[in-house]
């Protein structure tokens, strides 16, 4: 596990990803193999509250809680969903982690599908995401050949599979509901609440438990090296590390495994060594475009749940994108809203309209065309569909622009009075 001094990407293993030995001689299912023949379902679920992992798909709830719940609902029908339907602009840690260690994923998917005692399993991947995919059929084939999966695995009596399901290729097919929705071969779209949580009401309507990528690759480790080990590093109520996501105006974008609390400024530049050309920091966007962006007064605010959250805004799947003094904040936040705008599945009137006005006067403004009551109404409709909507996709456009115009509100005036981009943009794109 690696200390605040040794950032690195993921751990790997002998050989292709897919093969099995290099993974095996590691230590690799040696977890798994201990649950199904030593181990009971509420003691695998005391283990992982012990070590006080929380959910790394972007709202870091408590993964033991969630497995708790479903292991004690009365309905006894439940399944088992991964979901790497991930499609957050700037993150891209499930892929590299479905990339680089389909084994260790299958490992934690396994234990999870057992623990909760799911009728059936699946592994929901990307439309996008082949290669990863062909990677995850290539390992789960080498992990039944050698009787880790299927019938009767390790001799104990225990039947177990794992499928995996290509997903729908829209950013709102990773929202939870909308992902299970599509399973069900419906249109990808979140359902209305309540009810609230899978656990309850998942796949088929029964109790779901679904985790993320990075959550269940924590699982294996945590279980072979116990909750203490993994408790070494991180914060006290967000124990472990993250895999961070870095892009935009750095020098070495990746994937980048550091122990939640990291500070930004340590992430940039220790890891992603730095903004290229020596040029300057303006914003960075801890959490994605959907949480507020911090300025460079803040690199020293620790990444992990909780701060950021104390400091107003949010690590989400922590896809950390840089943008430098040499970018127009109002080009750069129209591109995202064009994101979101493009997004929205359409269902409810306050996501459909609200993204469609919030681009269109973002698009206004940029162009050299918007007024000062044009800038009134972006922030007026921002209030209205914050909080509204079946998912959090509309909040996240409307906190966006918020915070883009709280922060850079002169460049917004410029553009309204001088009615052109006196910021020529240097970058816009991710
Ligand atoms: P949420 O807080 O509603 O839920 C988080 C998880 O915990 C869900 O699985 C939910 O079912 C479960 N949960 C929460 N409370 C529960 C309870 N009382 N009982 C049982 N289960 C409970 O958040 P969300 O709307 O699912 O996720 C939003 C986050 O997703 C945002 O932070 C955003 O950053 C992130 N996001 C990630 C990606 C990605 O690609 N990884 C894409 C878009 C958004």
């Amino acid at each position: 596990m690696p200390t605040a001094s040794e950032p690195r990407l993921i751990q790997q293993f002998e050989g292709a990803p897919w093969e099995i030995e290099g993974y095996l001689k590691a230590g690799g299912y040696e977890a798994w193999k201990r649950c199904v023949q030593d181990m009971k379902a509420a003691q695998i679920v005391e283990e992982l509250k012990k070590s006080g992992l929380r959910g790394r798909g972007g709202a870091g709830f408590p993964t033991g809680v969630k497995w708790d719940k479903v292991l004690n609902h009365r309905v006894k029908e439940r399944y088992f969903v991964c979901n790497a339907g991930e499609h957050e602009p700037g993150t891209f840690k499930d892929r590299h982690l479905l990339k680089t260690l389909p084994h260790q994923l299958i490992e934690g998917c396994l234990i999870a599908s057992y623990t909760v005692q799911a009728k059936a399993s699946f592994i929901y991947v990307n439309h996008e995401y082949q290669e990863e995919r062909e990677n995850l059929h290539k390992a789960l084939a080498q992990a039944k050949a050698r009787g880790i999966l299927g019938k009767n695995v390790f001799g104990s009596g225990v039947d177990i599979d794992l499928q995996v399901f290509e997903g729908h290729g829209s950013y709102v097919a990773g929202e939870e509901t909308a992902m299970l929705e599509s399973m069900q071969g419906r249109p990808a779209m979140p359902r209305q609440k309540p009810p609230f949580y899978p656990t309850d009401f998942g796949l088929y309507g029964k109790p779901t438990l679904v985790n993320n990528v990075e959550t269940l690759c924590n699982i294996p480790r945590i279980l072979y090296k116990g909750a203490s080990w993994f408790t070494q590093v991180g914060t006290e109520k967000c124990p472990g590390t993250m895999m961070f996501s870095l892009s935009g105006a750095v020098n070495r974008p990746g994937v980048y495994e550091m122990p939640m609390g990291v500070t930004i400024r340590e992430l940039i530049e220790r890891c992603s060594g730095g903004v290229p050309g020596g040029r300057k920091i303006k914003a960075v966007f801890p959490g994605g475009p959907a949480f507020s962006m911090v300025t460079a007064d803040q690199l020293d605010l620790p990444m992990d749940f909780d701060s950021l959250k104390k400091a107003g805004t949010g690590l989400g799947s922590a896809g950390v994108i840089v943008v430098d003094d040499a970018t127009c904040m109002v080009a750069k936040t129209l591109h995202f809203s064009n994101f979101f705008k493009g997004e929205s599945c359409g269902q409810c009137p306050p996501c459909r309209m609200g993204t469609l006005n919030l681009a269109q006067l973002m698009a206004k403004i940029e162009e050299g065309q918007g007024t000062q009551k044009d800038l009134d109404s972006l922030l007026q409709l921002c209030g209205f569909v914050k909080g509204t909507g079946y998912c959090t996709l509309v909040t996240g456009a409307a906190v966006l622009v918020q915070s883009s115009v709280k922060l850079f509100r002169q460049e917004y005036e410029d553009h309204i009075r001088l009615q052109q981009c006196p910021y020529r943009p240097a970058s816009v794109a991710v």
